[in-house]
């Protein structure tokens, strides 16, 4: 479908970006990768009167790591996360891993990583990584810039923290120490589908072996994707082992509230859901040299 008019703008700079975005108020969407706006307005699921591409603004063009951050700008694509340097990097494994199933190379290519926290899909693969590996987003407004945890940043299905008039500049994860791992695990009916379940992991171990942190979150299993506090909780402090996982495993069932589709029945997926934080962990802690 061809979608509704609408007039289109190109951005030079975050300045002229929200100039832009404040003079259209509601009416003006941000362009990035356009690989979510575009179909929804094809199908008009979205009708904006104002489109502000932000994909000249080569300033947010970047994905670094420095002063304990790993910083991705808002016009750096998925691939470019894919490619990165260090992304083989044990540290880096759930950001490697999910860096090749979000949709396929193609989407990968034009997709942006800000792009995909900004749609808050609920079966989006961000999303639940940013949880897991406690990300934050650098929002900016008329009132300068703000960074929001990304538990405050999800607020629900499609709906962030990002208001009338502003914009993400970029999303910041914090670098892991050395003894941390983590694995994406993802049931797709074929590649580049969305995901029927999936699963992102990030443990940390002391120097005992015994769990530091834990990030645990689910996509396609709510409104939009879950923390599942209390499987962070019961791993931390514990040595890793096979009844803490069916715990945490437990644990991530319960949390799980997914909706029946094409894609299965809500039992199915909430069973998918703990068999995959299963996996995951099993997954990271043998990144980690501990064979559960
Ligand atoms: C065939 C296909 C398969 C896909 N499969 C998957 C999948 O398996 N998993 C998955 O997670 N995703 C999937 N996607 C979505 C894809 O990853 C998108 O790229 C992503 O969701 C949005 O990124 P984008 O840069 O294209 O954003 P856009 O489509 O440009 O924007 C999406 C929304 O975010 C807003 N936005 C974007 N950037 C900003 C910003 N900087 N500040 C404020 N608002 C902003 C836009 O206004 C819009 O509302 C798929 C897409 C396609 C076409």
């Amino acid at each position: 479908m061809i979608p509704a008019a609408f007039d289109y703008v190109r951005a030079h700079s975050p300045d002229e970006a929200l100039t832009e975005l404040q003079k259209h108020g509601p009416d003006a969407r941000v362009l990035a990768g356009g690989q979510s706006l575009i179909p929804a307005m094809r199908f008009r699921l979205a009708r904006p009167a104002v489109l502000v591409d932000i994909n000249e603004i080569k300033d947010l063009d970047y994905v670094r790591i420095g002063d304990g951050t790993l910083s991705i700008g808002a016009i750096a694509r998925d691939s470019a996360v894919e490619r990165a340097a260090w992304i083989g990097d044990r540290r880096w494994s759930l950001l490697h891993d999910v860096s090749r199933v979000v949709a396929d190379p193609v989407v990968r290519q034009t997709g942006t990583v800000v792009g995909s926290l900004c749609h808050n899909d609920p079966a989006g693969d961000w999303t639940a990584t940013a949880l897991a590996a406690r990300a934050s987003v650098v929002v900016r407004g008329t009132a300068g810039s703000r960074t929001v945890p990304i538990d405050d940043f999800l607020v629900d299905s499609f709906t962030t923290a990002v208001t009338e008039g502003e914009m993400a500049l970029e999303a910041r994860f914090p670098v892991p120490d050395d003894r941390t791992a983590g694995s994406y695990q993802k049931i797709e009916r074929k590649v580049g589908d969305y995901a029927t379940a999936a699963a992102a992991v990030q443990v940390s171990l002391n120097a005992d072996g015994t769990i530091r942190a834990a990030g645990i979150a689910l996509s396609a299993a709510g409104p939009c994707a879950v923390r599942v506090s209390d499987a962070e909780r019961l791993l931390v402090g514990q040595k890793p082992g096979g009844d803490l996982i069916r715990a945490a495993a437990d644990a991530a069932a319960g949390k799980s509230a997914p909706q029946a589709d094409l894609r299965g029945s809500v039992a199915y997926k909430k069973n998918l859901a703990s068999v995959l934080v299963v996996r995951g962990l099993h997954r990271a802690f043998g990144r980690l040299g501990v064979n559960v």
